[in-house]
């Protein structure tokens, strides 16, 4: 028997999701089972999913102890997998079962493998050779014993599914029953990319050595929009498939895997395996089970990706790197670009942080030689970087309720008429952010949140952004019951379309807002229709932000300049200085010179003067001095406690209580500040109420925090949440 192999009988410690906080003992099953393994164990009434996860602690009351019931039809977990789960779990102050859970999110895991068609030739002639059955023919040659699916088959072909049955039919070509979970088509690392820039050819030389030298390291590759990033780390991409090993890329939007999925197959022939909330259940099945057996050379994800079994992974890209999305921020809360790099170190992996405008943290990584830091300066072909203009608002001559000034108007229209795209950008879903009685002042708010109701005209309704509650435009003041006295105040994005198709009334528009899009299909349906130029005028929130490419598009005009300057969010600076970085990466992609024109009433605000002069550098050091003397990530640490309950009295108590007691936390240096009401005091019906921890860079956070809150007996009834290196403070 080996250390990591049990037979029958033999005590073993499983790991459930359950929130149960330790491993469980169990008696191996008839057969016995390996350390990793997926089982199904008896637990109280019911029959739960586990991983064998060590041998069993043997601190139970051995009569008592059962056997585990099943083994399931999976490739055991892997110790690195585990090890992660436990560190990153240790990181972020999460209950390991809980880290289980994000491990294990796959339909199906515990049915038996189902079967499936698939095609492949056959030694029959076909009665009658016609050009389409000569391409399936042709197809399968190509590719040699490869079986494909018949809609793989149709579409590599380019036929329609009755030619490949009619061949069938005739033995021309065979049908043959596999396991449902196909391996995906091999992709091949040798097909030549796009002749690289000298830039780019020295960037992915770098990037290609890092692979090949199997070992853990991480590069920050920072280059504007359209400078060829993804041509870049593609190559690094190659260079891992060529050592065979796994290759993951993560992106921010799902909405921008499409694009991404095209050119990975223009590049290795065939198409990468999927992980996120787009996919279908039976997909996801395939490609979990695909990754864990080393069979999906490369996958493209979400953030979720990051906790796939892989067999052997050798490279993860993050894109967009700095984009918060990253940040998981509700349940376990993990930011996906940090546990990225504790993964690659466990699986002496290359990690590539791919953006135009890294988070600080990275810029601070590299700066301080952590982090290797390549840079791609132009952009790739005749594309320059647009010209970047304010619009001083306190000069222009605007009537209420409009917003599209008198000189952006006057820009937008010369695009038309030269038939190109122009962009009104604005961060706001909905039509307009405050709903007010203007017989009593009152402002519709949310019955479970401390928030403002969103009016979404396109629904017809109020909807809360932090919960999601909707209710119906009221006629009548819910307050003081005076009828036909309400009114929408301020702008959305869907407003901004209203006056744009006011102002334009010839243009075609189209807006690009999250909640407007039943569909991951419907989003790109619409994206690429902008990106054919179907479109005059497109009117979006963040989600245009990011990577798409428009080669129309030369115009951006950014409707509120000022608006991520408000708040007292410690990335307020940072985050607008990203997202106006990107929203005028926008334009001017192509052939057509840019032009980016930021509305503000507020031009001399250094975070706007530093966009202006594309000093990034600049701006990236003075915002890291000021961090600096504050005490501030990333040269200080900062972590979240939120408390929340049905009872706000009791909330604050608890933390009263915590902000007293702070003896673990003052023998690391760390200081307590708090309790005060979260800035959204109350959510779904919970009252909220936050702490927050700062502390020196060196210090043992998560141990002390451990044994500051290790006296708090939690409930449905009070909550506590860690949030380590918060993103938000909400
Ligand atoms: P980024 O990821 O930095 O935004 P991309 O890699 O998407 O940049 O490149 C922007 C556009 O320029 C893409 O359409 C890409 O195919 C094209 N491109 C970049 N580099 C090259 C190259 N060396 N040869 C041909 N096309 C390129
Ligand atoms: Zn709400």
């Amino acid at each position: 028997m080996t250390d990591s192999y049990f037979e029958e009988g033999t005590l073993v410690g499983v790991l459930t999701p359950e929130p149960i906080d330790r491993v469980l003992d169990y008696r191996a099953p008839q057969g016995g089972c390996f350390l990793g393994a997926f089982v199904e164990v008896p637990l109280g009434p019911r029959k739960v999913l586990g991983v064998v996860w060590g041998p069993g602690r043997g601190d139970w009351d051995a009569a008592k102890i059962r056997a585990i019931a099943r083994v399931l039809d999976a490739a055991p977990m892997r110790e690195e997998l585990r090890v992660f789960l436990e560190k990153a779990g240790a990181y972020t102050l999460t209950p390991l079962s809980q880290m289980l859970r994000l491990a294990t999110r796959v339909p199906g895991l515990s049915d038996p493998p189902s079967m499936r068609k698939i095609y492949r030739l056959g030694q029959a002639q076909p009665d009658r050779m016609t050009d389409a059955r000569a391409r399936v023919i042709a197809t399968l040659v190509e590719y040699g014993g490869l079986g494909f699916t018949l809609k793989e088959l149709a579409d590599l072909a380019g036929v329609t599914a009755s030619v490949v049955k009619g061949l069938a039919a005739q033995g021309a070509v065979v049908e043959i029953d596999t396991p449902r979970d196909a391996p995906f088509l091999p992709l091949d690392p040798e097909r030549p990319g796009k002749p690289l820039t000298e830039d780019q050819q020295a960037a992915a030389d770098a990037l290609r050595l890092a692979v090949r030298s199997g070992r853990y390291g991480t590069t920050l590759l920072k280059g504007v929009t359209g400078s060829g990033k993804t041509e870049v780390y593609l190559e690094a991409v190659a260079d891992c498939l060529r050592a065979g090993r796994q290759a993951l890329v993560l992106l921010p939007e799902i909405a921008l895997t499409s694009e991404f999925l095209h050119r990975v197959e223009a590049r290795f022939g065939a198409k990468p395996a999927e992980w996120h909330s787009g996919v279908t259940m039976t997909e996801r099945r395939r490609a979990w089970r695909m990754i864990g057996q080393g069979e999906a050379q490369l996958i493209v994800g979400a953030r979720s990706a990051l906790f796939l079994p892989f067999r052997d992974l050798g490279l993860i890209v993050v894109d967009e790197e700095h984009d918060s999305s990253y940040k998981q921020e509700e349940g376990a809360l993990y930011n996906a670009r940090d546990m990225t790099v504790l993964r690659a170190s466990l699986n002496s992996a290359q990690v590539v942080l791919a953006s135009a405008t890294p988070s600080l943290e990275s810029w601070a990584n590299a700066q301080a030689g952590k982090y290797t830091r390549l840079d791609l300066r132009a952009r790739f072909g005749a594309a320059v970087l647009p010209q970047m203009r304010a619009i001083d608002m306190r000069a222009e001559n605007l009537p209420g309720q409009a917003w599209v000034s008198p000189t952006l108007q006057a820009e937008v229209r010369a695009r038309l008429e030269r038939g190109e795209q122009a962009l009104l950008f604005l961060n706001r879903r909905g039509y307009a952010p405050v709903t007010l009685c203007r017989a009593c002042g009152v402002q519709v708010g949310c019955d479970h949140c401390d928030a403002r109701m969103v009016e979404h005209r396109f629904q017809k309704r109020l909807v809360c952004h932090q919960c999601g509650e909707t209710k119906p435009l009221p006629e009548t003041c819910p307050s003081c019951g005076v009828t036909g006295k309400m009114a929408a105040i301020g702008p959305g994005v869907e407003r901004i379309a209203e006056e744009a198709a006011r102002v334009f009334p010839d243009a075609k528009l189209a807006i690009l807002s999250s909640d407007l899009f039943g569909s991951a299909r419907a989003l790109k349906a619409q994206i690429e229709e902008i990106a054919c130029g179907q479109t005059d005028i497109i009117i979006g929130t963040q989600l245009v932000a990011k990577g798409h490419n428009f080669p129309r598009l030369t115009l951006v005009g950014v409707i509120d300049a000022d608006l991520g300057l408000q708040g007292s969010d410690l990335r307020a600076a940072e985050r607008t200085f990203q997202l106006m970085r990107q929203v005028s990466g926008r334009a001017g992609r192509a052939e057509a010179p840019g032009l980016a024109l930021l509305q503000s009433f507020q031009p001399e605000h250094p975070v706007i003067r530093a966009i202006l002069s594309g000093d990034e550098e600049g701006f990236w050091r003075a915002e890291a001095a000021e961090r600096e003397a504050t005490g501030m990530p990333p040269y200080g640490r900062l972590a979240g406690v939120i408390i929340s309950g049905d009872d706000a009295t009791a909330a604050f108590d608890l933390g009263t209580r915590l902000a007293r007691n702070d003896g673990a936390l003052r023998a690391v240096g760390a200081m307590v500040y708090g309790p005060a009401p979260a800035p959204i005091a109350r959510v779904r019906g919970r009252h909220r109420v936050r702490l927050l921890v700062k502390a020196p860079k060196g210090a043992a956070l998560q141990a002390a925090i451990a044994q500051w809150i290790a006296p708090i007996r939690q409930s449905a009834k009070l909550r506590l949440a860690v949030d380590i290196d918060p993103q938000s403070f909400y």
